[in-house]
């Protein structure tokens, strides 16, 4: 057959390569809604509020109490690349916030209609912005900062048929909140669906206390408790170890509390939840001789490590890292582990019988 003819290169319009991006970022409702609390939580944001409609798919608001929008920014907010959190390659290598890459909310407004809706503290009223139609008006609220996604996926409906029953996509959007939730004891976080409070998270650390590392520890394992249920504190133990340039601390559950899924491996680095093979063998060759057969460990990973020797820059939706010195990494989550497991402790709790 005649080959077809050659079209001429033209450069995509502004709205199709959000939209091409968003099929990265967005992948369903919980993408959306992880990405709206990551923003809360650069905000400073001290309580998140999410409120879904048919799993997320009608309906997707966060609302925060955080440092709020400035009305002539909520346009430059929606943009593509536009960012206030990092201004060069330096501020990238050692970056601190949850996002970063600036199309977040280009992204997810592509694909649904998107409202902003903001309040600064210096602001004396709120300003709503329609990311569709671009009017932007006076509104009423406190200081923050609420985002309303609707109809997620309506001008891409090959996207939407992917979608999986509400109560499916709900349990992604409130794994999403969990995951943040687990890194965050100070801040509050409730998740609304079809008008009836789903969970709640109570702050269990205040700003004053914050520094205050037993008091940071303590506010730690509350929240574990609060969101992984009472039985995760009771058949854990708590690990802390330091190698070299890693600090490794959070609880790993005895080797009694393995499930048979893999769904309660939450690994954090520098506050950001992450999947890594590097972290998940580590953790697993720490369980090699007390642990047999196909059971999954239970265990809350903190990593802290210099900015400059983790590289979170590989995917659109950083969930996956990179490691400068992943020996150094897989050493000391491996420690960590083994020695929290070997503690007298553990032991002793682990021949209660049951
Ligand atoms: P990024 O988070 O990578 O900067 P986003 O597209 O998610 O990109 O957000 C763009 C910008 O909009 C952010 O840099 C921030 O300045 C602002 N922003 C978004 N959400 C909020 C929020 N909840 N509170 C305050 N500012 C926000
Ligand atoms: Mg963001």
């Amino acid at each position: 057959s005649a080959p077809a003819p050659r079209r001429p290169i033209r450069d995509l319009p502004d709205e199709l390569i959000s939209q091409i991006a968003a099929g990265e970022v967005v992948e369903r409702p919980a993408s959306a809604v992880r990405e709206l609390v990551d923003n809360a939580l650069d905000a400073g944001a001290t309580q998140v509020t999410v409120r879904l409609l048919a799993g997320g798919v009608r309906l997707i608001a966060v609302e925060d109490d955080g440092a709020g929008i400035p009305r002539d920014e909520l346009p430059v907010a929606l943009r593509r690349h536009a960012t206030s959190k990092i201004t060069s390659l330096h501020d990238l290598e050692s970056v601190a916030t949850m996002g970063f890459r600036g199309e977040a909310l280009a992204a997810i407004a592509s694909v649904s209609e998107m409202a902003l809706l903001s309040r600064t503290a210096l602001q004396a009223s709120a300003f709503m912005l329609d990311a569709r139609s671009g009017e932007l008006r006076p509104a009423a609220r406190s200081q923050g900062t609420t985002v309303e996604v609707k109809e997620l996926f309506f001008s891409t409906p090959a996207r939407r048929k992917f979608l999986k029953t509400d109560a499916t996509e709900l349990a992604h959007c409130v794994e999403a909140v969990r995951r943040h939730a687990l890194a965050r004891p100070d801040v509050g976080f409730a998740i609304w669906h079809e008008g009836k409070l789903v969970e709640q998270w109570r702050a269990t650390l205040s700003a004053e206390a914050g520094a205050d590392d037993g008091a940071q520890q303590q506010a730690l394992e509350r929240r574990l408790g609060d969101v992984l249920g009472e039985d995760f504190i009771r058949d854990s133990v708590p690990v802390q170890l330091r190698l070299g340039a890693v600090t490794v601390t959070g609880r790993a559950g005895l080797p009694d509390a393995a499930r048979s899924r893999a769904d309660q491996q939450f690994c954090y680095v520098n506050g950001r939840f992450v999947r890594d093979k590097v972290l998940t063998h580590a953790a697993r060759s720490a369980y090699e001789d007390v642990l047999h057969g196909q059971k999954q460990p239970v265990y809350a990973l903190y990593l802290q490590i210099d900015p400059l020797r983790v590289d979170v820059n590989v995917h659109p939706t950083k969930i996956e890292v990179r490691f400068r010195d992943s020996r150094e990494v897989h050493q000391a989550v491996r420690h960590a582990v083994e020695n929290a497991l070997a503690a007298p402790r553990a032991q002793a709790l682990a021949s209660i019988p049951v």
